[in-house]
């Protein structure tokens, strides 16, 4: 699945791993990057490597449109190995070279789908893969709150509850359980917040001395890009985050609409992409001169 993972990433992964061995297939699960904290109640997450290797008869690859989402050890690989490849996604699609696929931008999450083959086989959802799938429709819903929470996704979630998901526990284990540090983190990051002078447009920033001084990483950032979003009028919210790769700096926006808003458009601007209402993009200008070009990018939309 994707790097810097999800609920749905892992969560649809972990299922249909539970799917496949219950018919005898030997499973290796795959992500490259290690599992966040927050995910580690998922019951198989402790299986997951980011280390890629051995001889695969087919590699799948869930909630994840492009190689290079999957990490730059995955594009080699899939580019190099030769072996048979399947997608499961929900993002708008995108060129994935030598590769079947199966996409439903309509899906709430990629869990969704992997719940679809599960009814096809007939196969039966354990307690385990229920918790890995109701997590994953949790997540990518917004915990029910996005326009994705179709009917469906209610259907499904509560079926998943039947099968021994608890709904408690798990909204406890990934909002409960937050570090001292990453509430340090928020409330710099909450000094941060402001609004373009229509009050539509919010954002948040994150610089390296406030991970530094924090003692906190990308990964306490997780949600972040929401806090704009909380204030009365705001109908796109960004967070920009300073990345180092190596000796080099550059910014990492996350982007977050409401209604019929495409934020994709304006990350696909810069390079980057995404669904309508969840976009990202990575640039390396000064936060100031790419706020400009995306309040005009938002303007009029
Ligand atoms: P996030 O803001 O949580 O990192 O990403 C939200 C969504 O935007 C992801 O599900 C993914 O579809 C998309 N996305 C984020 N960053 C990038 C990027 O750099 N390139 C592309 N193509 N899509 C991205
Ligand atoms: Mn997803």
């Amino acid at each position: 699945s994707h790097e810097s993972p999800d609920s749905d990433a892992l969560g649809s992964m972990l299922a249909l791993a539970s799917l496949l061995e219950s018919m005898g297939k030997k499973v290796s699960l795959y992500c490259s990057d290690c599992v966040p904290a927050f995910l580690r109640f998922l019951p198989g997450s402790e299986k997951i490597s980011s280390e890629l290797s051995g001889d695969f008869d087919a590699l799948v690859v869930l909630d994840c449109p492009v190689p290079s989402r999957a990490g730059d050890g995955f594009e080699k690989y899939a580019a190099s190995c030769g072996t048979k490849m399947m997608i499961i996604d929900h993002h708008k699609e995108q060129p994935f070279p030598g590769a079947v696929k199966w996409v439903e931008t309509g899906a709430p999450a990629t869990a969704m789908m992997v719940y679809e083959v599960f009814k096809e086989l007939d196969a039966q959802i354990t307690p385990a893969a229920a918790v890995c799938i109701y997590a994953a429709i949790s997540g990518d819903t917004g915990s029910f709150r996005f326009s994705n929470a179709t009917s469906e996704s209610f259907s499904v979630a509560a079926e998943m509850v039947s099968l021994g998901a608890d709904p408690e526990q798990i909204s406890s284990a990934i909002y409960e359980n937050q570090s001292l540090e990453r509430m340090e983190l928020l409330a710099r990051v909450l000094a941060t917040l402001k609004t373009d002078k229509t009050g539509k447009v919010g954002w948040v920033r994150i610089d390296r001395e406030m991970f530094e001084s924090t003692r906190t990483t990308r990964e306490d950032s997780e949600g972040m890009v929401d806090l704009p979003m909380s204030v009365r009028g705001v109908r796109v919210a960004l967070l920009f985050r300073q990345e180092r790769d190596g000796d080099k700096l550059f910014w990492k926006a996350s982007i977050r609409s409401r209604g019929d808003i495409d934020v994709s458009e304006v990350a696909s601007m810069f390079g980057g992409g995404g669904h309508k209402n969840a976009a990202g993009f990575t640039f390396e200008c000064g936060t100031d001169e790419a706020l400009e070009r995306i309040l005009k990018a938002v303007d009029g939309r």
